[in-house]
């Protein structure tokens, strides 16, 4: 029997991080809302967490960097009469190169996934979390966040713009009863890397990842604890430190070479 009366949004939660949070979601028997493009794979995991943990959980297939894809999934939502109580916007994607050689699709498709589409659903979301002085959100930035990108100047700076977005949002709503929390991870141990060609790239090789599964236990954590900002793993939060105090011409060459491929 399924008593949860909590319902949760995730995007991007067919692989990696949204994955491992759908689960940790599930276990403490919240019903979820699962998003993905990959139709056959989100049935799979939807079907996955309904048997294991006996909540229900829908899948739908849709591709958020469609500029009318955030709008459609509200309505959609709307007219099955799902209250979302906890929306964690987690769907993004990078793309390694030069920003004068990148694909425009991907200049822009970038923008669109992890800074449009994220905007978009928070706005939508909002209005009805505000009028029940309940809810949550997870926005899923990364330490990216903190420094400029080169070879990834796109991806870096959408991150920027969560972070900034997600504590000036928590902040605006300190006094009501919905919070903003955002997770930056470092590299983690997911698909992430094989869609952005960055597979072989120093900071990959030399800093290492964390599994996606430690990574949204931290997210998760913070999240029910309302914390605005999480930043997973020691190693994680001391490199974050360390940029506070650098020049920023230097934290931006180390950027670079870290984010260049090693042969
Ligand atoms: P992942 O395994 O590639 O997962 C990305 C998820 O987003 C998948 O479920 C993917 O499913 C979905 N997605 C991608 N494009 C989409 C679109 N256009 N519309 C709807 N869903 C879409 O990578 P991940 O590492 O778990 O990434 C999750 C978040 O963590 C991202 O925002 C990423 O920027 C962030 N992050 C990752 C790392 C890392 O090193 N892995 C580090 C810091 C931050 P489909 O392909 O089926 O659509």
């Amino acid at each position: 029997m399924n008593d949860s009366t909590s319902t949760v949004l995730i995007t991007g939660a067919s692989s990696g991080i949204g994955y491992e949070l759908a689960k940790l979601f599930a276990k403490d028997r919240h019903n979820l809302v699962l998003v993905a493009r990959s139709g056959s794979r989100l049935a799979q995991v939807a079907d996955e967490l309904q048997r294991q943990f006996a909540v229900k959980a829908m899948p739908v297939t849709l591709d958020l960097a469609v500029p009318s894809a955030p709008q459609s999934l509200f309505d959609q939502l709307g007219r099955h009469g799902i209250t979302v109580d906890i929306l964690i916007n987690n769907a993004g994607y990078g793309k390694f190169g030069e920003f004068a050689q990148l694909p425009l699709e991907d200049a822009v498709g970038q923008i669109q996934l992890n800074v449009a589409a994220l905007t978009y659903l928070t706005r939508l979301f909002v209005g009805p979390m505000l009028k029940r002085d309940s809810g949550k959100f997870m926005n899923v930035a990364s330490t990216a966040g903190f420094q400029p990108g080169p070879l990834m100047a796109v991806y870096y700076a959408t991150k920027a713009y969560i972070i900034s977005f997600s504590e000036a949002l928590a902040n605006e709503l300190a006094e009501t009863g919905v919070t903003v929390t955002c997770l930056c991870p470092g590299a983690t141990n997911t698909g992430f890397a094989e869609r952005a060609g960055t597979n072989n790239s120093r900071l990959l090789k030399q800093i290492g990842t964390m599994e996606a599964k430690t990574v949204a236990l931290a997210g998760y954590r913070g999240l029910m604890a309302s914390k605005t900002l999480v930043i997973p793993g020691l190693k994680n939060r001391l490199l974050m430190e360390s940029l506070r105090i650098s020049p920023r011409r230097v934290v931006t060459a180390v950027s670079r070479k870290l984010m260049d491929r090693m042969e």
